[in-house]
């Protein structure tokens, strides 16, 4: 970019970017976390200047709230939004609801309702399509009353979430006042692989209360599988992230919403019943009990580890070497118990054993928390032959057990 943006001229290039079409909209789909597809979108503004290059939000959206001028930019994206759904709708293809982000400041906007409301109208979309997106930080607005904001833009009957739920003082107690449809959980509350205790606690809870308010919760900033798979163990329902997708143009948001819809209507109806849908269950189930789930092809020496949780799993891969596993996992435990889980768990012995008839293992042994306190840990392991391969695989089961 030729200008460096400030708060001296942005108000006029601006205003000249609006007239030159050069704010553009780009959707970020949201994404079915079970099946991976697509659910829903949100709608980010980017700024393309003449010379093609795109400037991201981040470096005009706090300029422009600075400014008071965010407001109007909201109202743009919110137009062009309902002009590509009408556009589609006309078309007769189909169609996801579509989130718009609106500042905290249109909280003090008189008539922000009626607004949305003869907006959507003016474009023929019906609410079904719509959705406002207002951050965390728009709850503790000083002098406005935030439930009876909400209230009017439900009552219009568009649908609403909580954005960055989790950045920063959010009040479970206030959430819990608000008909939000939507709880979008953000991305700081991600690590890298999900791997810590006390943030998969905090997720937990989390999850487990917008649920019970009946909120439909999406994850924000979904980078890595270990992610995806903790948040499936959550329930979490929409992921949003690079992982699935960035946010995109118009034109490739269309391709996409096309190729992710083809067989939707067969597949839902299969996913009702579909043995993809009873195994997630089952696994959900599975976790709940088991934190830890490994699978492992004790013929291959290869293992994957599909959950886990409470566990020190410190600098424990995914996925990798069966017998490093057993050496690493033996190096969390309590001295003693090194030697014991060593040789239960020895690859060789197992398949043996296997070919003997045995089909089941147990053992108990001191685990080291990440509080750095032992506690006895069962692991259990399930063997069966892969009826294709002849090769022998392993189920591991690990859970906490009491004294
Ligand atoms: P946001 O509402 O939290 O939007 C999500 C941001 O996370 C987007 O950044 C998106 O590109 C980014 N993101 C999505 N998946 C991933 C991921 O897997 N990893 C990482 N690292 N990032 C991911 P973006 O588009 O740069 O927007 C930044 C912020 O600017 C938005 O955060 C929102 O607060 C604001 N913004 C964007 N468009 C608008 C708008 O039209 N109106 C208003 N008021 N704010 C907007
Ligand atoms: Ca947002
Ligand atoms: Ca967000």
């Amino acid at each position: 970019m030729l200008i460096e943006l400030n708060k001296d001229n942005i108000s006029d290039l601006i205003q000249k970017a609006y007239e030159n079409r050069e704010i553009k909209v780009y959707y970020q789909p949201k994404f079915n976390a079970l099946n991976g597809k697509i659910k829903g979108a949100e709608a980010l503004a980017r700024w393309q200047m003449s010379d093609g290059v795109v400037i991201s939000p981040g470096m005009f959206i706090p300029l422009l709230e600075d400014l008071g001028l965010i407001v109007e930019l909201d109202w743009y994206i919110f137009r062009e939004t309902c002009r590509f759904i009408a556009e589609e709708l006309k078309a007769g293809r189909k169609m996801v609801m579509i989130s718009t982000n609106f500042s905290r400041l249109h909280a003090r906007e008189a008539g922000f309702a009626e607004r949305l409301s003869k907006t959507a109208d003016s474009f023929g979309v019906p609410r079904k399509y719509l959705e406002v997106e207002i951050t965390e930080s728009a709850l503790a607005l000083e002098g406005v009353d935030i439930i009876d904001f909400v209230k009017s833009i439900k009552d219009a009957g568009f649908a609403i979430s909580i954005d960055d739920f989790g950045s920063g003082l959010s009040s479970l107690n206030f959430v819990k006042d608000v008909p939000a449809d939507e709880l979008k959980i953000d991305k700081s509350l991600l690590s890298h692989n999900c791997e810590n205790e006390k943030e998969r606690i905090v997720l937990e809870a989390i999850f487990e209360f917008a649920h019970r308010l009946n909120m439909t919760t999406v994850a924000e900033g979904v980078e890595t599988k270990e992610q995806l798979g903790f948040l499936r163990t959550c329930g979490c329902e929409l992921i949003q992230g690079f992982l699935f997708a960035r946010p995109m143009p118009e034109e490739d948001f269309r391709e996409a919403l096309i190729s992710s819809t083809k067989e939707t209507e067969t597949e839902d109806i299969l996913l009702i019943q579909s043995s993809t849908t009873a195994s997630q269950l089952l696994l959900n189930a599975v976790f709940k009990a088991f934190p830890l789930v490994i699978m492992s092809n004790l013929s291959r020496n290869s293992f994957y580890m599909m959950a886990y949780e409470n566990f020190s799993t410190r600098s424990c891969p995914s996925t990798g070497v069966y017998t490093e596993l057993i050496v690493h996992g033996a190096s969390t435990m309590y001295p003693d118990d090194q030697k014991l889980f060593s040789d239960t768990f020895d690859i060789n012995d197992q398949i043996a054993a296997y070919e003997r008839g045995e089909r089941t293992r147990r053992v108990v042994t001191r685990q080291l928390g990440d509080d750095g306190i032992y506690r006895p840990v069962e692991t259990t392991n399930y063997y069966m032959k892969n009826p294709d391969s002849d090769d022998i695989l392993a189920i591991t089961l690990s859970r906490a057990i009491d004294n």
